[in-house]
């Protein structure tokens, strides 16, 4: 590396991450080698590292986690077996990491829960929203037309089962699509492949005055940016735990309902354990008092073990500091693509209220760009159809790491080495 010609301020990223006051979290997550094989060194001799900027997709992994499974594992499970759930507090898990996650949310730990997937917490909410719903004339599920599939599609199947429709806007034309007939708004608060982000306290108020409740889908915002539900009149919530949660792969959801709405809502997946009481095994069902209700079987306590893991790192972190870091690492990527990289094109809204933690770049190539990336150490995704999605997780990504991937993605451009023909091929998850 020349320092002399610094163009892509590798110097200035490295006196930044020196001046990080999160680089300490880096070393609480399990960061692997760039190559599996060869060992590349940088110019101080130390093996290169990993540059993964997919942590928007599924977090690193804490460095905790292998431990704290062994333990789950041989002790809990091997040893105490059924004891466990009430000697290691198995049967508390799904509201405990929970109230994790309500610090996140700046709700009340009673208000969130860990259960099953984003999708099934969407079909619980979803038509318990609409079984709550008093008019009959109200039988509209409105959502924004592009969001993530399983919105839509959630949405669409809980339509057909509850005899609504499904309509959909773009997100322009939200806000005016409100209407008597609304009974509920599904919304990802921010867009999982364009980064965009609603205001979620205008759209609230907007929806509160046709007195529709809006469900937030918070995949790509929890553990991201800061959040604050009560003071932006959010009710009802849905969210990721293996994306910025870090709560590996497959990690269960969570759910929000605010205190003062859970009383009329009724889980369409009536399953013991969210009985008022799973050990009474009555014949009929009657509701956990509080957001239990929306358990429906037993939850998996090994996936459970290690999300709270990554629970635990999110919730020790100040989410202001977090998200100022996030949005300077932004401002880096974004500066250096449009010096050298002039053929991406940024379609993530720049100002920082208007966008979560991700930038998106398009260019016609993106998909063996993205491939051409990932042989040389750089981890960033592709989304259908020309999206390069590089997501920035300021717990673990450094400056550094975005000034390097930069540097790789212009010499990966300048060199045209995407054309490559084994980066034309195609893969099954992208
Ligand atoms: C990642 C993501 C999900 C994940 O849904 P699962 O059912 O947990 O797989 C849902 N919604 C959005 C917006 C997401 O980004």
């Amino acid at each position: 590396m020349n320092f002399d010609n610094d163009e892509f301020r590798i110097r200035e990223a490295r006196s930044r991450d020196a001046a990080d006051p999160l680089r300490s979290f880096r070393s609480r997550f399990h960061i692997p080698y760039r190559s599996k094989d060869a060992a590349t060194t940088n110019d101080r001799g130390e093996r290169d590292e990993l540059i993964y900027l997919d942590g928007n997709s599924l977090g690193a992994m804490p460095v905790a986690v292998p431990q704290l499974m062994d333990d789950v594992i041989r002790r809990q499970w091997g040893t105490d077996l059924i004891r466990s759930w009430n000697d290691n507090g198995w049967i508390e898990a799904p509201s405990r990491i929970g109230s994790g996650i309500a610090e996140l949310l700046g709700a009340r730990s009673d208000e969130v829960l860990v259960a099953d997937s984003v999708s099934v917490n969407l079909f619980k909410l979803l038509t318990a929203l609409l079984s709550a719903q008093q008019s009959d004339t109200r039988r509209t599920i409105l959502c924004e037309a592009g969001s993530f599939p399983t919105d839509t599609h959630v949405a669409s199947g809980v339509a057909r089962l509850t005899g609504c429709r499904l309509m959909t806007a773009a997100p322009e034309d939200l806000a005016a699509s409100v209407d008597d007939q609304t009974a509920v708004i599904l919304l990802s608060h921010i867009h999982y492949r364009t980064g965009a982000r609603w205001d979620m306290a205008g759209m609230n108020r907007q929806a509160a005055r046709h007195s529709v409740p809006v469900l937030w889908d918070l995949s790509h915002s929890i553990g991201a940016v800061p959040l604050n539900l009560p003071a932006t009149g959010t009710q009802y919530a849905v969210g990721c735990g293996y994306k910025y949660l870090n709560g590996g792969p497959g990690a269960p959801a969570f759910l929000y309902a605010a205190s003062d709405c859970l009383q009329h809502l009724a889980s369409p997946l009536q399953g013991w354990m969210g009985h008022a009481d799973p050990f009474a095994f009555e014949d009929s069902y009657r509701p956990a008092a509080g957001i239990e209700r929306f358990l429906a079987g037993t939850p998996p306590i090994l996936s459970m073990a290690a999300l709270e893991a990554g629970v635990r790192l999110s919730a020790s972190a100040d989410m202001q500091v977090v998200w100022t870091k996030s949005c300077e690492l932004f401002d880096l990527l974004t500066e250096l693509v449009a010096e050298h990289c002039g053929s991406m094109e940024l379609i993530t809204p720049t100002k920082p209220a208007a966008r979560g933690s991700h930038a998106s770049f398009r260019h016609p190539h993106a998909w063996p760009i993205n491939k051409a990336l990932i042989a040389r150490g750089v981890i960033g995704d592709f989304r259908t159809p020309d999206v390069l999605r590089l997501g920035l997780t300021p717990l673990y990504t450094r400056f550094e790491d975005v000034a390097q991937a930069v540097r790789i993605l212009s010499h990966i451009l300048k060199t045209e080495e995407w054309r490559r023909p084994e980066y034309q091929q195609t893969a099954r998850v992208t």
